[in-house]
């Protein structure tokens, strides 16, 4: 089907110029695959962007972990699509649930920023996934559903969009969904895609699971059909983000 796997590094709010600098050489250092096999996105702080882009190896590329809904402008604090792309910033992490949940971002301005971002160019890995009440309501699907149905009502080329299902219940806690939970959801999204998007779109988009990822579990999620990759938090900060890279194969 020539999904081509995903692996992004979400840094979040971590890192000094010295740390920063730290991680991209052990980066530089790392073997891994092709970029035939895998795609590599790194995604730092919007300050440490410029100097990650140009210390980090070619074949790794950058995402910014947030932009503007709109047009920049008289907004105090925010950083605009235009800026990334006047940067060469090729992708940007919208929807996280640390800012749906934390900054309370809704389903609908998430949907706004992801069609803002891809009209000027970006490419975006779109972040959906549940909160443990959620899940433990059984509302799993209906959940993920919605936030991709708000999407998808607001994008009609799917062409630079990563679907990353993130359950919140895993994030940054260690406590990482099993293999089969994973595919279960994304084998849902993707039929959700089928349905309600197109077969073409369902067959070819990426769908990458996030939510403690690391060296020890990404090989035998990466095993589960469904799983195109990953997005990866705290891992991503360390060395063993090579590894997990790895898993592509
Ligand atoms: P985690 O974070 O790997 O630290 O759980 C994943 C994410 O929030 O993207």
């Amino acid at each position: 089907m020539g999904r081509k796997f995903f692996v992004g590094g979400n840094w979040k709010c971590n890192g000094t110029t010295e740390e920063v600098k730290k991680i991209v050489s052990t980066l530089n250092d790392g073997q891994v695959p092709s970029q035939d096999v895998v795609e590599v996105v790194i995604s730092p702080p919007f300050v440490f962007l410029p100097l990650v882009k140009s210390i980090l190896r070619p074949d790794f590329h950058v995402a910014a972990q947030n932009c503007w809904v709109k047009k920049g402008g008289a907004f105090t604090g925010e950083v605009s699509a235009e800026m990334l792309v006047n940067l060469d910033i090729p992708w940007v992490i919208l929807g996280h649930s640390e800012r749906r949940l934390i900054l309370g971002e809704s389903n609908e301005f998430v949907a706004d920023k992801v069609a803002y971002a891809l009209s000027q160019g970006l490419k975006v890995i779109a972040c959906v996934g549940e909160t443990l009440e959620q899940r433990e309501s059984g509302s799993t699907v209906d959940v993920v559903a919605a936030q991709t149905k708000a999407i998808a009502e607001k994008v009609s080329n799917w062409a630079n969009v990563v679907l990353a299902y993130e359950p919140v219940w895993a994030i940054g806690t260690g406590k990482v969904a099993t293999p089969a939970q994973a595919q279960e959801v994304h084998f849902e999204l993707r039929k959700w895609l089928q349905a309600n998007v197109s077969p073409d779109v369902a067959a070819t988009t990426r769908i990458i699971y996030g939510g403690s990822v690391n060296a020890a579990n990404s090989k035998e999620l990466a095993a589960k059909p469904d799983v195109d990759g990953f997005l990866v938090g705290g891992a991503s900060l360390k060395p063993e983000f090579i590894d997990i890279i790895k898993s592509a194969e």
